[in-house]
């Protein structure tokens, strides 16, 4: 991961950069952070910085061998253990860590509930015990492969057993040269005091709200910018708590407004006027997000109906919706639909009347639709 991928925390990316560039590199280092702030990708993309053998001030250089092992968390001298469920014959990482390389890849702000689903173990309990110390210091007696650092990331080490932590306590108190752990941790407080003491602590805050806001819109790209914020606002910093507030959001708006273009398609009027009345509800700020929203799908439709898939980006039901309504479009009317939503959008910015800015939208609506029937 390089720096340049995890969002915000300027201030302590540099100074981590700082602190390899000078060599000071700490043989232990406590990445401690709340859930969905990037503590785990603060340490992946601090581990690919060090190991990187043409990096420049700011990052990794993302090409060199070492960097193209670490994108795919593969670098032979980077170690992985992270939380685990016991079976009668499995208490260790390894049978997992395909699993867990495959779920920090798609989305390393991950938690423990996201690996646990990944993992399908819905009610078993992830633990770290002492087979896992023990693998730890099984791979501490590997030479170092590039024959620079080691490193040792223990994702969740809150979760070791009381067995576990002092077994790593030791290793800990013996440090090796060139071996550097990175301990990743959201609940410091379960950590064994002196496993604390032994570690420098790197203090991951929460995202800063206008960090969060630009991550968000990058991922939710209809999202205006205030929208966006109130999102990072409420989410108190957390990546993952504002995707799902944003993912729950965009489903209410696509079933909105799937919903609506079929009632206009099948030239149902009742329906229409009943979304007319729901939409004079919505608010003025969410009756623009809608319009923001339904011209985000129409262009996707557009792409796809101008036979450029590879352009398109929508997932699971929008898809679904994407190819049914591109089939829709022509050329008559897929400019006019679009404009038809930005005109009002515009409307309602400028304080239209919603009920009968809606109604007249679903006439012209229906009527741009029936056209492609009839051709
Ligand atoms: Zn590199």
């Amino acid at each position: 991961m390089l720096f340049s991928k995890v969002i915000g925390h300027a201030a302590l990316k540099a100074k981590l950069i700082g602190n390899i560039r000078e060599g000071r590199v700490a043989h232990a280092q406590l990445f401690m952070g709340p859930r969905g702030g990037g503590n785990l990708a603060l340490a992946l993309a601090y581990a690919q910085y060090l190991l990187c053998q043409d990096r420049d001030e700011a990052d990794a250089c993302g090409q060199c061998s070492s960097c193209l092992q670490m994108a795919k968390l593969e670098h032979p001298d980077v170690h992985l253990e992270f939380p685990v469920f016991f079976t009668e014959k499995v208490k260790v990482c390894e049978p997992f860590t395909a699993q867990w390389r495959q779920a920090v890849r798609q989305n390393p702000y991950l938690d423990i509930e996201q690996w646990r689903d990944q993992l399908e173990s819905e009610n078993k309990q992830l633990r770290m015990g002492v087979d896992i110390a023990q693998e730890i210091q099984r791979k501490l007696s590997l030479r170092s492969f590039m024959g620079g650092y080691k490193v040792m990331l223990i994702w969740l080490p809150e979760l070791m057993d009381a067995p576990a932590a002092n077994k790593l306590l030791k290793v800990l108190e013996e440090p090796e040269p060139n071996t550097v752990f990175l301990l990743v941790s959201v609940d410091a407080e379960q950590l064994l005091a002196t496993i604390l003491s032994r570690a420098q602590l790197v203090k991951v805050p929460a995202l800063r709200p206008t960090d969060l806001a630009e991550a968000l819109r990058e991922r939710f790209p209809e999202l205006a910018e205030e929208e966006a914020m109130a999102i990072a606002l409420r989410s108190e910093g957390d990546l993952l708590e504002a995707v799902d507030m944003a993912n729950k959001n965009e489903e209410e708006l696509f079933v909105f407004f799937r919903d609506w273009l079929r009632a206009c398609f099948k030239r149902e009027v009742n329906v229409a006027v009943e979304f007319g009345e729901a939409f004079q509800k919505m608010g003025r700020e969410r009756q623009k997000l809608l319009m923001r929203y339904g011209l985000y799908l129409i262009r996707q439709c557009a792409l796809q109906w101008q036979n450029v898939p590879e352009l398109v980006r929508v997932l699971g039901q929008e898809q679904e919706f994407v190819q049914n309504f591109s089939k829709l479009l022509n050329d008559a009317n897929v400019d006019a639909i679009r404009r038809e939503l930005e005109t009002a959008h515009y409307h309602i910015e400028r304080n239209a009347n919603p009920k009968i800015l809606f109604s007249d939208l679903s006439y012209r609506m229906m009527g741009l639709l029936r056209a492609t029937v009839v051709t």
